[in-house]
């Protein structure tokens, strides 16, 4: 194993004791916040209290799963790791998932470690980033189809872990991905490793609902594992989450298409970049939507439209947005339209199935939910986390700015 390696031009030490980086899909800093005001995570309250360090960082715009963690194994922005959504128009004008790891334009962090001879692995919740993150040659799993997953010696994944993997609509699927992540990693002798939950919970409940304070317990149990088996353990979200419905319950939402078709606009074509394959968890209704013209001529038309939109508070021009937002302009909208806090975007009412929600949306995707938690259990080198961080950097952090002193342990 050397003692370092480099990945998109950032140089990062091989890890000298086992290493585990959680993405926390759509832990918005007010559950963190209150479950430790509350006592439900006592685990992490004491390795905060030994050092730890628990700052906000920017997540990638727009906020939507496969762009952040992409960001995160990556540890570099969308512009240069070329994955803008979950989902995206191709030059064909097909609309396709941002699942294969042909659309990678960076290596990851974990493919670069593997080549210089450190074990790594990933483990997601939700199956539709396993491929992305499997770049590379790295061993990869997911939850959602463990029960289809064996080692290469035949060895079924569930056995592994010991029990069956819960259902993707179920609560316990991400502490079962993080005991999966656990097990799979001393099997395999992995001294780097990746796991990333899914934000089933985030979506269905608020801070303070019994199923949140459910999620949070069982996971703060799962950091006192790893942290007992001797793990370095740094975690970091790849968005917040917010309500985003009305009074009544009803998600407050823009249809972009039947507003551009009511200012006269033909031929546009709204897409949502959060569409993925869990439309319980936000039928597909984001808080920022690309909007691709037929005719560029009408772009002054379609965005004066839009921008009168209430609940919609910025459109910007495809350059805009890339240079705002470290977006690659050819996986973008020609028109990027970000909603306030409490409204999403979608494309015309008969695009989106209400009926799959469970409760009241909430959801992601915009600004509002681009501050994120980020945790690292061990203490930090003096002034590591004093420079505005961003949720690509905790891999930097785990491996390169941790204290000597906790290098040591
Ligand atoms: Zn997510």
């Amino acid at each position: 194993m050397e003692r370092s390696f480099q990945a998109n031009g950032r140089r990062y030490r091989a890890p000298d004791r086992p290493t585990l980086a959680i993405c926390a899909d759509g832990w918005d800093p007010a559950y963190v916040n209150d479950a430790l005001a509350r006592g439900l995570m006592p685990q992490l309250s004491r390795a905060l209290a030994g050092g730890g360090t628990y700052a906000l960082a920017k997540a990638q715009v727009p906020t939507f799963t496969n762009p952040n963690n992409v960001a995160i194994v990556t540890g570099v922005s969308a512009a240069r790791n070329g994955i803008a959504g979950n989902h995206y128009l191709d030059a064909e004008g097909d609309e396709v998932q941002v699942t294969d790891p042909g659309f990678l334009r960076a290596t990851t962090i974990h493919a670069a470690a593997a080549a210089a001879g450190v074990p790594v692995l990933c483990v997601t919740a939700k199956d539709k980033l396993r491929r992305l993150l499997a770049a590379g040659s790295v061993p990869a799993f997911s939850a959602e189809l463990a029960h289809e997953q064996s080692l290469p010696d035949g060895t079924p994944i569930t056995e592994v872990a010991g029990r069956p993997n819960p259902s993707i609509y179920d609560w316990e699927l991400s502490p079962y991905t993080i005991d999966l992540a656990l097990a799979l990693a001393e099997r395999l002798h992995a001294r780097l490793v990746y796991a990333s939950l899914t934000d089933f919970v985030q979506h269905s409940a608020p801070p303070g609902d019994p199923l949140a304070d459910a999620f949070y317990c069982a996971v703060d149990a799962c950091l006192g594992r790893a942290l007992d088996a001797g793990f370095v353990v740094g975690l970091v979200a790849d968005h917040g989450m917010r309500p985003k419905s009305n009074g009544d319950g009803s998600p407050n939402v823009r249809y972009l298409d039947e507003a551009l078709l009511a200012a006269g606009v033909q031929g546009a074509r709204t897409l949502c970049p959060i569409t993925d394959p869990y439309v319980a968890h936000h039928a597909a209704l984001g808080s920022l939507a690309w909007v691709h013209l037929a005719d560029s001529s009408e772009r002054d038309r379609a965005r004066g439209a839009l921008a009168a939109l209430s609940g919609v508070e910025g459109v910007l021009d495809r350059d805009a947005a890339a240079a705002s937002f470290d977006l690659p302009v050819d996986r973008i909208g020609d028109l990027i339209v970000l909603a306030d806090a409490g409204t999403v975007l979608g494309r015309s009412r008969e695009t989106h199935d209400l009926s799959a929600l469970h409760g009241a949306l909430r959801s992601h995707g915009g600004l509002h939910e681009r501050t994120v938690p980020l945790i690292v259990c061990s203490p930090l080198a003096e002034g590591a986390a004093d420079c505005e961080l961003h949720n690509r950097d905790l891999h930097d952090l785990l491996l390169n700015r941790l204290s000597q002193r906790s290098g040591a342990l």
